[in-house]
């Protein structure tokens, strides 16, 4: 049998091949099929708002500090008394992110005690230039409904949707805020929260309302009156 074995020797090998062809495959026709993400996957940043349309950003410049790549620029600026961009007393006047250098770690997500920036599931982010990698605040910013926005919205990779797809979640509003949206809990886009309706006001909420001004930076509370 040994004829037998030298005419089979080649195509041994081939065993393996054969048995492969006709198991189900592992890979997938990306970018076609997107595989879905884990729910607090770490992509590209979105500045959010509240959902009276104020920025939740607050121009503390927190995230830029923890950045272990140092790749946020901020720059505060008092908000205009009669026309307020949010709730505290400053707003993000300048906000960029280098996504060249950014490792996606999340801790500028973290660090941010107005939850306004968060993390979204999209994380196609070649660009052509190496100036393209600086997203700025008109990129990263949503709008006001909440829609996402991004600098190169017709390249067939981006999926929009996936912007959309964040574990953010915001909370209205501070006092400078718009009194119909006080102490009314609702969520952004979300793969965690996404389905759960805004919550009614409650004394519950207005207490942590409290804890956000004071997160914010804008702890004026009226004094208790001493008796
Ligand atoms: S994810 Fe990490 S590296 Fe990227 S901007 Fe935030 S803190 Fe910086
Ligand atoms: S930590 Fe949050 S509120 Fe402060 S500058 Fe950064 S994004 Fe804005």
């Amino acid at each position: 049998m040994s004829w037998f074995k030298s005419l089979l020797g080649p195509w041994a090998g081939f065993s393996v091949t054969f048995r492969q062809m006709f198991k189900p495959k592992v890979t997938t026709r990306y970018p076609k099929d997107k595989r879905v993400k884990p729910q607090r996957f770490h992509g590209r940043h979105v500045l959010n708002r509240y959902p009276d349309g104020m920025e939740k950003c607050i121009g503390c410049e927190l995230c830029a500090g923890v950045c272990p790549a140092s790749c946020i620029y901020v720059r505060g600026a008092d908000n205009p008394p009669d026309d307020p961009v949010s709730p505290g007393e400053r707003f993000g006047f300048v906000y960029e992110i280098n996504m060249l250098r950014c490792i996606f770690c999340g801790l500028c997500v973290e660090a941010c005690p107005t939850e306004a920036i968060t993390m979204t599931h999209l994380f196609e982010m070649s660009v052509s230039d190496r100036d393209e990698g600086i997203f700025t605040k008109d990129s990263l910013l949503v709008e006001p409904d909440g829609t996402p926005n991004h600098p190169l919205p017709d390249t067939p990779l981006i999926d929009i949707n996936e912007l959309k797809l964040s574990d953010g979640w915001m909370r209205a509003t501070a006092p400078s805020g718009r009194a119909a949206f006080e102490g009314i809990e609702a969520w952004s886009p979300s793969a965690r929260l996404g389905g759960m309706a805004p919550a009614e006001p409650s004394q519950e909420s207005g207490q942590e309302t409290g804890d956000r001004q004071q997160a914010t930076g804008d702890s004026e509370q009226p004094e208790e009156e001493s008796s």
